[in-house]
C-alpha cells in the first residue's frame, strides 16, 4: 500500500488533441503511421496526467510534479521517493503525505 497519494488529473480536450497530433507525427516520423481505427480509439479515450505533491523537509518548499518523472528517479530502496529539492538543492523533497506524517509525530 502506498503511503502517499498520486493525483490523477484529466487532460483537457485541447491538450488531448495536441498530444494526439504530436503522437501521430511521432509515429509517422518513425515509420509507423497510425490507422483510422487507432485514431478513433485515441479520440474516444480520456487522458490522464499523474502528478505528485512534494514538500521539502528542510526549507518547506512545495510543488506539484509529474509522477512519471518522480517514479523514474525513485530507486525503490526507500518506501517513498525522496529527491533533491529544486529550491534549496538538498535531499528530502518528499511526498506531502509522508511529510505531514513525519511532522505530526
Ligand atoms: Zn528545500
Amino acid at each position: 500500500m502506498n503511503k502517499f497519494n498520486i493525483i490523477r488529473q484529466k487532460v483537457s480536450e485541447e491538450e488531448k488533441q495536441q498530444r494526439i497530433k504530436d503522437y501521430i507525427e511521432e509515429m509517422e516520423f518513425f515509420g509507423f503511421p497510425i490507422s483510422e481505427t487507432e485514431l478513433k480509439r485515441l479520440q474516444q479515450q480520456d487522458l490522464y496526467d499523474e502528478k505528485i505533491h512534494l514538500k521539502c523537509l528542510r526549507c518547506g518548499h512545495e510543488g506539484i510534479h509529474n509522477w512519471e518523472f518522480i517514479d523514474e528517479v525513485w530507486s525503490r530502496k526507500s518506501p517513498y521517493p525522496s529527491i533533491y529539492c529544486p529550491k534549496c538543492g538538498k535531499g528530502g523533497f518528499i511526498p506531502i503525505d509522508v511529510y505531514n506524517s513525519k511532522r505530526n509525530k
